[in-house]
């Protein structure tokens, strides 16, 4: 089965989420635990987390098809003590709320170095600080997320995901989640059923598919290999539809989140419901 969604509002509650999905013809949706722009958030409350808990079970969303995002302002990798310590304690509180509200995964994005480290030395720290987090958790897994490589940021090639994993102690709780948009301006071609495929051999050799443990389905706005993040709706960007199509008839793309982050919320139901059209197969 494929599992489609998108990163929806919590706004007014995380447990608004679920119906949210639902709207919009979704079996899968990424939320915020948290406003993600801020470091400091309220604890969690028993009447909230009843209440997510009520609505997935309502809207039949299981946790393996849930995918929180962590907050933008988390470097795992930060190459100063202090704002790494900062990091990781966020990194660790955004776990735990995971875990409260009966969740499985961890979408982050791995870090960056500054141009104070270097990417080897930044991946060995990215992959500590996931071991610290896992050890003080018991049933929420980190899943990295590959990155379009703007800035310092590390992540835009398989190799650091794998660098990364290969670094981590549990690795029955690391996972990863492939955005289309970020690979293909990272430079990995996806235009077309045949680069498709390509690109993601690449992947299975490099860090395989048993890690694969959610997708961001996006367009790009920007040109290939421009290693910019500007995300675009589906066939309206520079990779085109048959990307997707490729992953909605593959079966390796079953039994996770497929989450849209496109640009036009309004455009969510259509593009859902293309999607599910091609997999109806499987
Ligand atoms: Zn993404
Ligand atoms: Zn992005």
């Amino acid at each position: 089965m494929k599992y489609i969604g998108a990163h929806v509002s919590a706004s007014g509650g995380v447990f608004n989420a679920p119906k949210n999905a639902h709207d919009i013809g979704a079996t899968a949706f990424a939320l915020f635990t948290k406003n993600q722009r801020r470091w400091d958030a309220k604890p969690l409350d028993d009447n909230t987390i009843r209440k997510f808990k009520a609505a997935c079970m309502r809207y039949k969303i299981q946790s393996q098809n849930i995918l929180p995002h962590d907050s933008y302002l988390i470097n795992l990798g930060h190459p100063e003590t202090e704002a790494l310590e900062k990091s990781r304690n966020a990194f660790l509180d955004e776990m735990q709320r995971c875990e409260q509200l009966g969740l499985t995964l961890l979408n982050f994005h791995p870090g960056s170095h500054l141009k104070k480290l270097s990417e080897n030395d930044c991946l060995k720290r990215i992959a500590e600080s996931i071991n610290i987090a896992l050890q003080q958790t018991s049933s929420v897994s980190a899943i990295i997320e590959n990155t379009a490589g703007q800035g310092t940021n590390l992540g835009y090639r398989f190799e650091h995901l794998a660098k990364i994993i290969e670094q981590v102690d549990d690795k029955q709780r690391v996972g990863v989640c492939i955005d289309t948009c970020h690979t293909f301006t990272a430079g990995y071609d996806l235009r077309g059923m045949a680069a498709t495929e390509a690109t993601f051999k690449e992947y299975s050799d490099v860090v395989g598919f048993e890690y694969l443990r959610a997708m961001h389905i996006n367009d790009s706005k920007v040109p290939f290999a421009s290693r910019v993040d500007r995300h675009a709706p589906l066939g309206e960007g520079e990779i085109g539809w048959d990307c997707f199509e490729f992953i909605m008839k593959d079966k390796r793309f079953n039994e996770i989140p497929l989450i849209l982050e496109t640009t036009d919320e309004s455009l969510w139901p259509q593009e859902i419901s293309r999607l599910k059209q091609w997999s109806a197969a499987d």
